[in-house]
């Protein structure tokens, strides 16, 4: 028991944090709302023991702590989004870019929710579908 619990102490799970740092601050140096897959391919040549599991919990642990967003995406893989201000979203049904949108974000929309029937409300999402400029124009 005391064996072990030492062993955990001492197991600082800095490899496993150091990735966290790496997936975050990629995810900061992007706008495209990339997958998990897209954090796969650019980090295992620098962890050669990276599996995309780990990639999974890392994420689930940024979000977590609220450093990433994810956004569920149909059923395709969820999106990453490092852009936690809180931003609508609009969908490119061609090319499925994700493009953050400069709108002023309604908070009146959650005062909507009638609370009376029990409902608590957190937050609100709104995505709009249609072409990006670029499919657009090719369209
Ligand atoms: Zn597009
Ligand atoms: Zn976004």
């Amino acid at each position: 028991m005391a064996t072990n619990r030492k062993q955990s102490d001492r197991r600082p799970p800095y490899r496993r944090s150091k990735q966290r740092e790496r997936i975050l601050a990629l995810l900061r140096s992007t706008d495209a709302h990339p997958t998990a897959n897209w954090l796969f391919e650019k980090l295992k040549r620098e962890f050669p023991n990276l599996s995309i599991g780990t990639i999974y919990r890392n994420i689930g642990i940024l979000v977590q702590q609220g450093l990433i967003g994810r956004i569920a995406f149909g059923s395709t893989f969820d999106r990453l989004d490092a852009n936690v201000t809180e931003h609508y979203h609009f969908i490119c049904e061609r090319c499925d870019a994700i493009i953050d949108l400069d709108l002023p974000v309604e908070p009146g929309l959650e005062l909507r929710i009638p609370t009376s029937e029990g409902f608590e409300v957190h937050r609100h999402a709104v995505e709009f579908y249609g072409l990006c400029p670029k499919c657009a124009k090719r369209a």
